[in-house]
């Protein structure tokens, strides 16, 4: 008898054999299969755009592995079997976004140019001087240690040149606030913005004393205090205990996951962000930071997000960084887009036409190779700093 399979618009049907995975992006549902040849010449004649995501066949010529498929789909709610004439119109979820690089190429004019700032929405500027000198800054905010700084003179003039209403976020990270010459005309300046700013300052600054919390007492900004896991910790966040601040806490492995833990619950911590911090501490990361299968088909993503996911990286996307010495990156790992006496319009394109990090997506292996493809996170600083570029155990158990 034949019938008619249309699948739902919010259902994407991927193959990379010797699997397949069709998920529905409204609910979450998805159906794992084995792409044995009859079910691949389906799911090919579906994803082919003109057949507006419908397939009649005889139910009686498929064989009962394809029959089952069929079943499957209707049950786990990723399409919708009916009689032949049914009139159910569904479109198969297709990325339909302006190449912004092409359109950039062909048109120089001004008027595009200053259409790319749309494009840029966070800066981050790390102040340098001295501090601990670890590469953490290159895998979250964390102070970057140097011989040069960054004046107060030097940000504002650079912030003043970008006049951007499209900029949303500024982050200011010092390295050595206690010594940093008119602190507090920046922070002034900065207030002044009406951007939402945040501050980072490592919490060895706050052993040393005060001075610090009195700059930053009384202003409007989000201060974010980088803390480290060691005896020191636990008198600042008493000193610190009636402060409104939010901590970063940095951890390397299950004992200090462990402390902090504890920590945070005798002092009652409302406002904190644990982030894990690579430093050859590998298996801490395959056990707690890498994704395992069940993590992925547990994270429902919408169309949206599925889209996003193949056209531009979700970490990187929208972003510069400064570092003391005034190079200006759009990912610490790769070269930098020029410096803070370029034009910001020079800054995004440069990017556009290098793609260091903006549209860095997995279409390299081993993950343009496997089902998740797109479900999976876009590629984070921790690929660059393992020197691998799947975090998860998934592909690893597939081998
Ligand atoms: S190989 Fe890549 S896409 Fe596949 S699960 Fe791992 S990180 Fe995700």
């Amino acid at each position: 008898m034949n019938k008619k399979l249309t699948i739902y618009s919010d259902t994407f049907i991927w193959i990379k054999k010797p699997k397949g995975l069709i998920y529905n992006s409204q609910n979450g549902h998805y159906l794992l299969f084995q792409p044995t040849s009859e079910i691949e010449s389906i799911c090919k004649y579906l994803n082919n755009f003109d057949n507006l995501y419908s397939i009649i066949f005889d139910d009686e010529t498929l064989n009962s592995e394809t029959q089952k498929f069929m079943q499957n789909i209707e049950e786990r709610h990723l399409g919708i079997l009916t009689n032949v004439e049914a009139n159910i119109v569904s479109l198969p979820p297709l990325l339909n976004i302006l190449n912004a690089v092409e359109k950039l190429k062909a048109d120089k004019s001004r008027s595009e140019s200053e259409n790319i700032l749309k494009y840029f929405s966070a800066l981050t500027v790390y102040t340098g001087g001295k501090c601990a000198n670890t590469n953490y800054y290159k895998q979250t905010f964390y102070p970057c240690n140097s011989n040069e700084v960054l004046t107060s003179e030097t940000i504002i003039n650079f912030l003043d040149n970008i006049q951007s209403q499209y900029l949303n976020s500024i982050n200011i990270v010092f390295s050595d606030i206690l010594n940093y010459s008119d602190a507090q005309v920046l922070i002034d300046y900065l207030e002044s913005l009406q951007i939402p700013t945040t501050i980072y300052v490592h919490y060895t600054e706050i052993m040393i004393n005060n001075r610090f919390l009195d700059k930053l007492r009384n202003n409007n900004l989000t201060v974010k205090i980088i803390c480290e896991i060691d005896k020191d910790l636990q008198n600042i966040l008493l000193f610190c205990k009636n402060e409104s601040y939010h901590y970063n806490f940095l951890i390397k492995n299950e004992e200090e996951y462990n402390i902090l833990e504890e920590m945070i619950e005798n002092l009652q911590i409302k406002k904190y962000t644990v982030i894990p911090v690579f430093d050859n501490n590998l298996q801490f990361f395959e056990e707690h930071v890498f994704v395992n299968e069940s993590d992925i088909l547990a994270t429902k993503l919408s169309k949206r997000e599925i889209f996003a996911h193949q056209a531009l990286n979700t970490n990187f996307w929208g972003a510069l960084t400064v570092l003391p010495d005034g190079k200006v990156y759009s990912n610490l790992h790769n070269e930098s887009v020029g410096t803070i006496n370029d034009s910001i319009y020079d800054l995004i394109l440069n990017e556009f036409h290098n793609n260091y990090s903006w549209r860095l997506i997995r279409n390299q292996k081993p993950c343009c190779d496997c089902i998740y493809q797109w479900l999976c996170p876009s590629p984070s600083n921790y690929e660059f700093v393992i020197g691998r570029m799947n975090l998860c155990n998934y592909y690893n158990m597939q081998k």
